[in-house]
């Protein structure tokens, strides 16, 4: 594949650049993983909550390839939380998705204020030690929510999916995984693809490199050392997003980027999110 791995903490192989699929409605998603499959994406970022893990599993089943070269992950989602709750919402996950096992199963927001999180990381550990997932981790989790964790239960996290992007940096947080050997992977990497992709600073270096804006906010994603899950239904911008492996950015792009940090989420804080 074009896309080179991450080893996660416990020696599995994460492609540092997967598809995203939030907000594909199912009856597109097998259309899109399929366009992502053919583009050489060899990991897919889905969720229960997402509503499309089965067309998901569809356009994989479709795609031919062995099952072992694609990375699929998949979330719990919040009104799931709870031990047997979690155990009973994987069965379901994996019956949509057509799979015998997931690579990556997350906890999708911690919910500090319902207390479950550690009950329902125990049955993610049971899920792992049973072999139905190849790694378990979190998503949303803070620093806090994580020490809690890694002091109460016994496998280290593999993942924490958060928020970032140049908008929203987390470097505390990228600290704290890298301290525990905790994978950063970033949720919205091209923050939605709203004003991120106008910034001047980031239109300039795309100039520079003969480059698309989407393609250099990727690129800085990669050379931090992110895992990154962008999404896009068009089949160029699949195909672009993924072309991010033959150029780097120097260390003055790289500060120019660095510069844009604003500390401001697009979505919830996790500190106090609570829906679900
Ligand atoms: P994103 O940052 O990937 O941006 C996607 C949007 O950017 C697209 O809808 C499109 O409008 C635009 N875009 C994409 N490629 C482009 C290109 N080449 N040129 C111009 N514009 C382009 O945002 P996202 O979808 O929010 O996040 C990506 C993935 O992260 C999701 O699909 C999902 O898998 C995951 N996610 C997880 C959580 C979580 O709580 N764990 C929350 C949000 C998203």
């Amino acid at each position: 594949s074009k896309v080179p791995p991450i080893i996660l903490n416990n020696g599995i192989e994460m492609p540092q650049l997967g598809y995203g699929v939030w907000q594909v409605p199912d009856d597109e998603a097998e259309r899109a993983v399929a366009t992502a499959l053919e583009a050489g994406y060899r990991s897919i970022d889905t969720a229960a909550i997402y509503g499309n893990e089965e067309g998901t599993g569809k356009a994989i089943a479709a795609s031919g390839l062995p099952r072992a070269d694609v990375f699929v992950t998949t979330k719990l989602w919040n009104s799931e939380q709870g031990y047997d709750s979690t155990l009973r919402a994987f069965d379901v996950s994996l019956a949509k998705l057509g799979l015998d096992y997931v690579d990556l199963y997350l906890i999708h927001w911690p919910l500090p204020s319902r207390g479950r999180y550690v009950d329902t990381y125990k049955a993610l550990e049971k899920l792992y030690a049973d072999q139905r997932v190849r790694a378990i981790g979190v998503s949303n989790f803070l620093p806090e929510h994580l020490e809690r964790l890694i002091a109460e239960t016994s496998v280290v996290p593999a993942v924490d999916q958060i928020e970032l992007h140049p908008h929203l940096q987390q470097r505390a947080a990228r600290e704290f995984h890298a301290e525990q050997g905790i994978a950063t992977e970033a949720w919205s990497p091209l923050g939605q693809g709203k004003g991120l992709l106008e910034v001047p600073a980031i239109v300039a270096i795309a100039q520079k490199h003969g480059r698309t804006p989407a393609q250099v906010v990727l690129r800085w994603h990669i050379q931090l050392g992110n895992i990154v899950i962008p999404k896009s239904v068009t089949p160029a911008r699949i195909k672009e997003n993924i072309e991010v492996f033959d150029f780097s950015l120097d260390d003055e792009d790289l500060a120019a980027i660095s510069a844009l940090n604003e500390d401001r989420r697009l979505g919830p804080d996790p500190a106090t999110f609570d829906l679900g």
